[in-house]
């Protein structure tokens, strides 16, 4: 199975454990853990290729060494970097996580500047390259305009809304109604106004929403609807003890995306992929805990929820 993933810039997470998260106006006492390479297009590169599926990175990355400490992981992994334009000035994105011992976290972001735009040898190289899946981490022109002509030889499109997206007025709902998979978390649901008694989560714009629209609840575990059939699947999270819940989106929504390629639907594919997003949560750092598919298959064949095999 081929997967696409658009990296739009490199990303570096930098880990800050503090005594506890801090309110306004309290100090804290804050240790560096690490710098380490992130962001969420690169963390579902990675989370796919440890499932076994063969990813290709296409997106833009600078000459600095942060980009290349990014390429180097990214190729570590066996993440095919040759469809990442190099273009020297290429800002960084960063995040700061604090952490405190309980696994909490607070996340900062510092948004690269500048618009990205789409290297026209994409277009070509993705439609040669036809991938079974296409991941943007961020719906917007560049994603459009990559999706729409080569729509018909990439089996399905993929794409995550942040929850600073969703809230924002401006964000076009409207152009999402062709994606096949639109993963939201809680927060980013809520801010659609998506509810247990609406899970079809469509605004009302929306002629026709996502083929299907994932809805990931934190420790609860997931839900999505699908408007093709009208089915809608839920299925409880693992009870784990998280040490740090970065990239456990990423590695949920990789996971979904290389299970529902194999076959897995309804249940059985939301626990697989509630099960990759609780393992990522088990060690500090974006991709440390990003599992296998056969770590997935044991947490799921081990685990009971009211005496009940999950699957
Ligand atoms: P995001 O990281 O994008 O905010 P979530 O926090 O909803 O997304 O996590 C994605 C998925 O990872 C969840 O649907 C769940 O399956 C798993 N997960 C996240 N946090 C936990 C946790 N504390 N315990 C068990 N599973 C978790």
């Amino acid at each position: 199975m081929k997967i696409a993933a658009f990296v739009p810039t490199p990303c570096i997470d930098r880990y800050i454990r503090v005594s506890s998260q801090p309110s306004a106006g309290a100090k804290v006492v804050g240790r560096l853990e690490g710098d380490w390479p992130g962001g969420v297009a690169a963390n579902f590169a990675v989370a796919a290729a440890r499932l076994g599926a063969a990813v290709h990175a296409f997106g833009w990355a600078g000459t600095d060494s942060a980009s290349e400490l990014c390429l180097a992981s990214l190729r570590s992994e066996r993440v095919g970097t040759r469809l990442i334009s190099i273009r020297a000035g290429t800002p960084v994105y960063g995040t700061t996580v604090l952490l405190n011992d309980d696994g909490e976290r607070s996340i900062i972001h510092f948004p690269a500047t500048g618009t990205v735009t789409a290297d026209p040898r994409w277009r070509g190289a993705l439609g040669r390259l036809a991938p079974d899946v296409c991941y943007f981490s961020f719906w917007g022109e560049v994603a459009a305009e990559l999706a729409e002509p080569a729509r018909r030889r990439w089996r399905l499109v993929a794409t995550t809304v942040e929850s600073t997206a969703a809230a924002s007025s401006d964000f076009d709902w409207t152009s999402l109604q062709d994606v096949d998979f639109v993963f939201l978390n809680d927060e980013a649901a809520s801010a659609l106004g998506w509810s247990a008694a609406r899970p079809e989560c469509a605004p009302a714009n929306w002629a026709r929403g996502p083929r299907v629209v994932v809805v990931t609840q934190g420790a609860a575990g997931s839900r999505y609807f699908s408007s093709r059939d009208g089915v809608t699947a839920q299925a409880p999270g693992f009870d784990v003890r998280p040490v740090d819940t970065t990239g456990a989106g990423d590695a949920f929504a990789a996971a979904f995306c290389v299970h529902w390629l194999a076959g897995f639907r309804a249940a059985p594919l939301l626990a697989r992929a509630n099960a990759a997003g609780a393992l990522a949560t088990q060690a500090l750092g974006p991709r440390t805990g990003f599992a296998s598919r056969q770590a997935i298959e044991e947490l799921v064949a081990s685990a009971r929820i009211g005496g009940e095999a999950v699957v």
